[in-house]
């Protein structure tokens, strides 16, 4: 009898809260996140084994809260390098959860290929009592060696639920429950130890982005300006004068701009930097709104986040300056 060839999982391990340790198993915070290895990672679960055939690099082992770009750029040329690797099916990477849903949209949008690219991470250290890193992992193995999970963009494991990297958000700082897909929920779920994806995401992502399978060094700067009350111009220009690109301007509500940032902002698009409006608010879309704002040249942000319209900001402004070329990044992915 001929014995089934198990699919070939490549884990990617970048550190987190998965990769934790504490002194004792009651430690749930003031751990020490990224200081195990990915082989420990992958020796806590032997049942994956029995799944896959795994195999671990360590790319890095931070906590995710000093995330960089570099990062991004290397995760990004090796998923593209094994995209091309016949002998790979599937990849999971392992991350903090802090800064997740970055990295999981910078690769929706960079890695040129179908196979799955899963993320995961834990809330718990590996070190904890019901620590849920491992189940995580068992189940981001599963999924990135399910047929049904190729070619829906780089996607998120927690918690027994598949998310699409492009709406996929932490929002617990403690729960185990940790992420939520907003606003149209989860595409799948891992049940009884078995995939279910019953839903996808219709954003450009992977093979249909033109960021895909380009090797970056260096994205624009791109800041975050988050409103308040009585906020004035301080921030902005200093985001102007520090050599910012865009700026990405977390309103209130469906993007609105406070009295006391609008002139600053105008002023910051008239010499050519690109101004996206986008919302403090967690579920939402921002739209043209104030004639005021779309004659200043603002960009809409639509449905993403401030932290993930700034990535797609940053690739954006590689390849364009122009107002409405950039609007139509912001429309399409
Ligand atoms: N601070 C940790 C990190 O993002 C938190 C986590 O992984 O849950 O690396």
């Amino acid at each position: 009898m001929q014995l089934k060839k198990l699919p070939q999982i490549k884990i990617l391990a970048t550190g987190g809260t998965i990769a934790g340790s504490a002194a004792s198993a009651g430690q749930l915070t003031g751990y020490t996140a990224g200081s195990l290895g990915v082989e420990s990672l992958i020796d806590a679960v032997p049942q994956l084994r029995e799944i896959a055939s795994v195999s671990g690099e360590q790319l890095a082992n931070i906590d995710s809260c000093n995330l960089t770009s570099a990062l991004w750029f290397k995760l990004a040329a090796r998923c593209n390098k094994l995209m091309a690797d016949d002998s790979v099916d599937g990849i999971v990477i392992t991350h903090g959860t802090d800064t997740l849903e970055e990295t999981a949209y910078f690769l929706n949008l960079t890695v040129n290929g179908t196979k799955p690219v899963v993320i995961t991470g834990a809330m718990r250290p590996a070190t904890a009592i019901s620590a849920d890193g491992p189940l995580d992992l068992l189940n981001a193995v599963k999924t990135a060696a399910c047929p049904a999970a190729c070619g829906k963009g780089a996607l998120v494991v927690m918690n027994d639920i598949i998310l699409a990297a492009r709406y996929a958000t932490k929002t617990s700082a403690f729960k185990v429950e940790a992420f939520q897909a907003q606003p149209y929920g989860q595409i799948g779920t891992v049940a009884g130890g078995r995939v279910f994806i019953e839903a996808e995401c219709l954003k450009y992502h992977t093979t249909q982005s033109v960021f895909s399978g380009k090797s970056y060094n260096k994205l624009p700067r791109v800041d975050i300006i988050y409103t308040h009350c009585d906020e004035d111009d301080v921030l902005i220009n200093a985001a102007v004068n520090a050599g910012a690109r865009g700026i990405v301007y977390a309103g209130s509500g469906m993007g609105s701009v406070h009295s006391g940032a609008y002139q600053a902002l105008k002023q910051a698009a008239q010499n050519g930097v690109a101004v996206v409006r986008s919302t403090r608010i967690s579920e939402g879309r921002v739209l043209p709104a104030n004639p005021e704002w779309d004659a200043a040249g603002f960009i809409s942000g639509g449905n993403l986040n401030p932290q993930k319209a700034r990535i797609l900001l940053q690739l954006a402004l590689t390849v364009t300056a122009e107002q409405q070329k950039l609007q139509q990044f912001f429309d399409e992915y």
